[in-house]
């Protein structure tokens, strides 16, 4: 299959890299020259423009921060067209970035005039899952839209879910970023508290992991240092989920929560953390490193 991709940063290249692997015919792009060699040196086929990119393609893959950078690259800014002008009638996109669920139906909604399929496929499983094609896909679109990308999906996750309509892969998004977000500060406030009292964090880690605690983060994401080998707090907090992106989540969370009236208390007060976290500096960092703000 001749496939497009957009948005080579920590998640999308390894994503992009796994569709080569597999045989697909990628054409990558990223505004970064950097991660463009970086890329290109691993085999993938650079193009120099995302038009060039998706000149043929039958399936577009984007990955990128957020919903303005969406809604920018496919529908255009200032004067200048989207990529929608530049993709074939018939060709199906898949936006795997996290952006809000009206983004995505805005530009759905503008594809489809285009004569092209959409559908929001927002992954989870972390750039570990994304180097080794295991990710999570929660998918927004019409079953047709979704048997269409399956094969394209497989070769880059382990679990497909179809959520709902256009947007509905988004909103599943949310719900467990918000929860991701909550549970990375309360995994870090009980190992800051068996810190501050002498305990060995690996070995209160381990009684949590295997306790009623148990969840994510202890098992293959711990936050503080050493405890997990791969993890980004064992790499000085670089590569991972950045803590900006973990903000823009929660903040479209309480957004979303807003809009349809929900009670989201924990989430509201993760979002304040991270954005503290994030105005000391610390935004680039994987967002695990807000245990930082917690340790004594
Ligand atoms: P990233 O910042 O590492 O990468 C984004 C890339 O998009 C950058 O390389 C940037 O140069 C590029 N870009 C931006 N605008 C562009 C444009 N118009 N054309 C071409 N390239 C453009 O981000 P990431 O960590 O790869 O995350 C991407 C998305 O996936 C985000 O929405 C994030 O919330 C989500 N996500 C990330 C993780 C993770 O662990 N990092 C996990 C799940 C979901």
């Amino acid at each position: 299959m001749r496939i497009a991709f957009i948005g080579l940063g920590h998640m999308g290249g390894p994503m992009a890299l796994n569709l080569h692997k597999a045989g697909h015919e990628v054409q990558a792009f990223d505004l970064s020259s950097q991660a463009c060699a970086q890329y290109g040196e691993q085999g993938l086929s650079i193009a120099a423009s995302a038009q060039q990119a998706v000149q043929e393609a039958e399936v577009v893959v984007s990955m990128l921060p957020a919903s303005q950078h969406v809604e920018a690259l496919y529908l255009g800014r200032d004067g200048q067209d989207g990529l929608l002008a530049h993709i074939a009638k018939g060709a199906l996109i898949i936006d795997s970035s996290t952006i809000a669920a009206v983004s995505s139906q805005k530009v759905a909604k503008a594809a489809a005039a285009s004569g092209m399929g959409f559908i929001d496929a927002p992954v989870s499983g972390g750039t570990g899952g994304a180097i080794a094609g295991t990710l999570t896909f929660m998918v927004g679109g019409s079953s047709t839209d979704l048997e269409r990308a399956r094969p394209v999906l497989e070769k880059m996750g382990a679990n497909i879910f179809h959520a709902g309509d256009v947007g509905a892969g988004q909103t599943a998004k949310i719900c467990n970023n918000m929860l991701l977000g909550i549970l990375m500060v309360g995994t870090s406030e009980a190992i800051a508290l068996g810190v501050a009292n002498g305990l060995d964090p690996k070995v209160l880690s381990e009684i949590m992991r295997r306790s009623s605690g148990g969840n994510w983060a202890l098992e293959k994401y711990n936050p503080f240092p050493g405890v997990h080998e791969n993890a980004p707090a064992s790499k000085d907090y670089a590569g991972g989920f950045g803590t900006d992106l973990m903000l823009k989540d929660l903040g479209l969370a309480q957004e979303n929560a807003m809009a349809v009236k929900a009670s989201t208390p924990l989430g509201g007060m993760a979002r304040a953390l991270y954005a503290m976290h994030s105005l000391d500096g610390n935004g680039g960092l994987d967002f695990s490193s807000v245990i930082k703000k917690l340790m004594p």
